[in-house]
């Protein structure tokens, strides 16, 4: 069964193929800049392992798809005869709001709660949408799904999704807590449960999902009860971009202040987190080359970084039933070893017992503990692979399971 996974984001469409009889990824790839002049994609075909990357003309979603497809049944770079050889699409679907909790096959119906979940997600929902209705016109015969970037964290007890703020607001306006990057938190609790040979059911864990967008889930048996993000991915931990927790009166004292309601929204999602505490950059390879060369915003932002992520993994120890591993995730849980280190000499007072080789060269894709065996409590890097878990998810709803 051949899967194609689709990934549309406001301005880009990432996907990977893949064969599902071995999980092997036949092409992958990402078209930058939908709807610019600019636009370019970036593929490579895994069987006979060539890339290229061109300019291409993308004016919107639909005729980005279309270029991909074309992409894939390309006799140079293709993988594949025709597009009727895929089974199945599997859509990364960020907000499913309250109505779906879990993986779905795309009818009516689910179309129409994504439509309806567009003021929760303005900048995804329409993309994710556009997807979709371009996804089932270029292969009409393959079964369409959507996985729900907010569906692992539907088991969120109200304790940690309300906010103590006028009921009505979540009667009237569903203003609750949400959580995003699911499909993450969810692969990477599962991959634990493996390690740690425990049936998924039995495990405790505190995932940390730490990339552009950073967000911490507190895993119960296997289930989420808490998590960072919030009604948008916003709140939380400090981010690239975003600010992650603030007092919310910060807000009307900036417009206090001459701001306007949209230039604070953007602020915050986009000139705040590491890049508006450093003024260089949101870049973690960035930073710890500046830190290093002895830039002072560098330092301070990395420093709020990690002292922000231990306070929340306190928090998350102090509601679980008991804790079995702390799993870090995204590019800077996989790569960043100097942030893990610095993470775990903070976490010391918890048990921590960081081993420097081991998250020295726990890398680039590598799986395992960062702590020493003495540590009562491991730290495990788990690589995150969010497109095989919708990949999964579709093939087994195209399988009528
Ligand atoms: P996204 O949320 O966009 O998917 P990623 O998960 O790719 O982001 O994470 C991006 C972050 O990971 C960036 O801050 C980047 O600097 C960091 N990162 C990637 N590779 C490394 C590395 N080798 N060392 C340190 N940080 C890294």
């Amino acid at each position: 069964m051949r899967i194609f996974v689709v990934n549309c984001g406001s301005s880009s469409i990432k996907y990977q193929l893949f064969d599902m009889a071995d999980e092997s990824v036949l092409a992958k790839g990402i078209l930058e800049r939908v709807g610019t002049k600019d636009a370019k994609l970036f593929h490579h075909n895994y069987i006979s392992n060539v890339a290229i990357d061109k300019p291409v003309s993308a004016r919107n979603h639909s005729v980005g798809l279309s270029v991909i497809i074309d992409a894939l049944i390309d006799p140079e770079i293709g993988v594949l005869e025709s597009v009727d050889q895929i089974d199945g699409v599997g859509h990364r679907v960020v907000h499913g709001g309250e109505q779906v909790t879990i993986s779905s096959m795309i009818d009516e119906e689910i179309l129409s709660i994504i439509h309806h979940n567009n003021a929760l997600a303005p900048l995804h929902a329409p993309a994710n949408i556009s997807g979709i209705m371009a996804a089932g016109f270029a292969m009409p015969n393959a079964i369409q799904v959507a996985v729900f970037d907010t569906a692992f964290l539907a088991t969120l007890p109200p304790r940690a999704y309300r906010y103590a703020v006028p009921a009505s607001w979540y009667r009237e306006h569903h203003v609750r807590k949400y959580g995003f990057h699911g499909t993450s938190h969810r692969y990477v609790t599962l991959r634990a449960a493996e390690i740690l040979g425990k049936p998924v059911d039995q495990v405790n864990l505190i995932t940390a999902h730490l990339g552009n967008g950073c967000s911490i889930t507190a895993v119960a048996r296997g289930k989420a009860i808490d998590h960072s993000m919030g009604m948008t991915p916003l709140e939380g931990l400090v981010m690239g971009t975003r600010s992650g927790d603030i007092d919310p009166a910060i807000v009307f004292y900036m417009q206090s202040r001459g701001m306007t309601a949209g230039q604070i929204d953007m602020a915050l999602n986009k000139e705040s987190g590491l890049l508006g505490l450093s003024e260089f950059s949101n870049d973690m390879r960035d930073l710890l080359a500046a830190r290093d060369s002895g830039h002072e915003g560098a330092k301070l932002a990395l420093e709020i970084f990690v002292y922000r992520l231990a306070k929340y993994i306190g928090s998350y120890h102090a509601i679980l039933p008991g804790l079995d591993a702390i799993v870090l995730t995204g590019g800077i849980g996989e790569n960043s070893a100097p942030i893990r280190w610095e993470l775990c000499q903070q976490l010391a007072p918890l048990g921590i017992l960081g081993d420097f080789a081991l998250n020295e060269t726990t890398i680039k894709g590598e799986t395992g503990p960062i702590t020493t065996e003495e540590s009562p409590l491991p730290v495990l890097i788990i690589p995150t692979n969010e497109e095989l878990m919708i990949a999964r998810d579709t093939q087994r709803i195209v399988s009528g399971n």
